[in-house]
C-alpha cells in the first residue's frame, strides 16, 4: 500500500465487519496515494503516530491532569501525558506546556479564556489579510464575544504593516494582540510585537500553528521567548496527530490549565496525547530538522518556479512552507485554478487576497517533503500547474497520468 495504510489485519476486521466504512477507508487512502497533497496545512503522519492513535489509549477516560485525575485508572495515561508535556516543553523551552487542547482553535479559544473577559478589545490580522476564523469571524465565537480590531498587511509588500500595528495598538488599548496566520509566508517578527504589546500593557498571543513544525526543526524564529503564550496545532508541518497544545511561562501555567480543562474541554483524548508525544520524539531529531529545511527550500523553488510560470507570488516568495499566489495573470481566479487542479490530482487551497477583488491559492510543501520529493518534482508541479490551468481535456488527462505516476514513485515512509 503506497500511503500508510491502517496495518492488514485491522482493515481485514473492519473489512470482515463493516465493508461500508473499510471502503471509504481504502478510498481515502488511494486518493492520498495517487494525488498531490499541496494544501499548506497537511502533512503524512509516521506509522508510530497512526499506531498511537490507533491504540486502547482511546479507551480512556481521563478528565483532568497527571496526578490529579478524575478518574481512576490513569496510570498509563498519566505517563502518556507527563510524557508528552515534558517533551514539548524540551522541544521548544518553554516552562510550560498543555497538550489537551482537541484543536488548534479549541487552543486558541483557551488561550483567550486564561487571559480575556469577554467583551474585551482584542487586535488580530484580519480575516481578509491572512488571519484564521479564531482572530474575529463574527461566524465564530471569536466574533461574537470580543471586539476584535483588524490590522493587515502592506498593499505593496504584503508584509505585516507594523506601524499599522503599533497605531492601532495606542489608539484601541487592546487587551491582547494576536500574531498568526493562516497563510502568511513570511516570518513574523515577535520582538516588534512584543514591543508593542507591553508598551500598550496588552498580552501577546502567538498563533502559531502554522510556522510551530519549522520553529522544532529550528527553521523559523520561535515565538515562545516574547509571547505570553503560544497557541499551535500538532497536525501541520509538525507532522503529529491532529490536535492543539499550549506553551507559555510557568506564572501562566495554572490559567492556562484551568482554561483547557475544566473551562472549555471536558476528558483529554488520551490516544491522541500519545500521539503528540510520539511526534514531539520525532521532531526533536536531527532528521526531522533536515526536513524542515527541506521544506524550505522546496516552498522557495516551488515559488520561483510558479513566478517563471506567471503566478503573482504574494510577498514575492517565502521564508516557511507556504506560499499564496494570485493566478490572475494566468486568466484565472483562484476557486476556478484549485478546480482545475483538482481535477488534475494536485489539491490546494483558495485564500482571501488583501487587495485583489479575487481569491489566490495557497499551497505548502510539507507533505511532499515528506513523501521525499526534491528539487526536480518542485520545478515540474509548477509546469504541471500552468498546463493543468489551461482546461484543455486531453493535456489535462496526460496532466492526471503523470501526477499519479510522480505520487506513487513517493510513497511517505516506505518501502
Ligand atoms: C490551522 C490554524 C488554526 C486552527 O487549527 P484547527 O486544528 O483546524 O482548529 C488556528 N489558527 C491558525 C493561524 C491556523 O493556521
Amino acid at each position: 500500500m503506497p500511503v500508510t495504510a491502517p496495518p492488514d489485519e485491522e482493515l481485514d476486521v473492519l473489512r470482515r465487519q463493516d465493508p461500508e466504512i473499510a471502503d471509504v477507508l481504502l478510498g481515502e487512502v488511494r486518493r492520498q496515494s495517487d494525488s498531490l497533497q499541496l494544501i499548506a496545512a497537511e502533512n503524512f503522519t509516521s506509522p508510530a503516530v497512526l499506531a498511537a492513535l490507533g491504540s486502547p489509549l482511546a479507551n480512556k477516560y481521563a478528565e483532568g491532569y497527571p496526578g490529579a485525575r478524575h478518574h481512576g485508572g490513569c496510570e498509563f495515561a498519566d505517563a502518556a501525558e507527563r510524557i508528552a508535556v515534558e517533551r514539548a516543553t524540551s522541544l521548544f523551552g518553554a516552562e510550560h506546556a498543555n497538550v489537551q487542547s482537541h484543536s488548534g482553535s479549541s487552543a486558541v479559544l483557551a488561550a483567550y479564556a486564561a487571559l480575556l473577559r469577554p467583551g474585551d478589545t482584542v487586535l488580530a490580522m484580519g480575516l481578509s489579510h491572512g488571519g484564521h476564523l479564531t482572530h474575529g469571524s463574527p461566524a465564530n465565537f471569536s466574533g461574537r464575544w470580543f471586539e476584535f480590531v483588524p490590522y493587515g498587511v502592506d498593499a505593496e509588500s504584503g508584509l505585516v504593516d507594523y506601524e499599522q500595528v503599533a497605531a492601532l495598538a495606542r489608539h484601541h488599548r487592546p487587551k491582547a494582540i494576536v500574531c498568526g496566520s493562516i497563510c502568511y509566508p513570511r516570518h513574523l517578527d515577535y520582538a516588534i510585537f512584543r514591543e508593542i504589546a507591553d508598551e500598550v500593557g496588552a498580552y501577546l498571543i502567538a498563533d502559531a500553528a502554522h510556522p510551530i513544525g519549522l520553529v522544532a526543526g529550528g527553521v523559523a524564529p520561535s515565538p515562545v521567548p516574547y509571547a505570553d503564550v503560544v497557541c499551535a496545532t500538532t497536525h501541520k508541518v509538525l507532522r503529529g496527530p491532529r490536535g492543539g497544545m499550549l506553551l507559555c511561562g510557568g506564572d501562566l501555567a495554572g490559567r492556562v490549565d484551568r482554561a483547557v480543562f475544566p473551562f472549555t474541554q471536558g476528558g483529554a483524548q488520551m490516544h491522541t496525547i500519545a500521539a503528540k508525544a510520539v511526534a514531539f520524539g520525532e521532531a526533536a531529531s536531527p532528521s526531522f530538522a533536515a526536513y524542515t529545511h527541506r521544506v524550505v527550500a522546496h516552498a522557495r523553488l516551488l515559488a520561483g518556479a510558479l513566478a517563471a510560470e506567471g503566478f503573482a507570488i504574494t510577498t514575492g516568495g517565502t521564508d516557511t512552507h507556504l506560499i499564496t499566489a494570485d493566478p490572475a495573470p494566468l486568466g484565472v481566479d483562484g476557486r476556478t485554478a484549485r478546480m482545475r487542479l483538482a481535477a488534475a490530482g494536485m489539491v490546494l487551497d483558495t485564500c482571501a487576497l488583501p487587495y485583489g477583488d479575487g481569491r489566490g491559492i495557497r499551497l505548502g510543501t510539507a507533505a511532499v517533503t515528506t513523501q521525499g520529493m526534491g528539487a526536480p518534482e518542485m520545478a515540474r508541479i509548477a509546469a504541471l500547474f500552468s498546463i493543468a490551468l489551461r482546461d484543455d481535456p486531453e493535456e489535462t488527462a496526460r496532466v492526471r497520468a503523470e501526477v499519479r505516476e510522480m505520487a506513487r514513485r513517493f510513497p511517505p515512509y516506505g518501502p
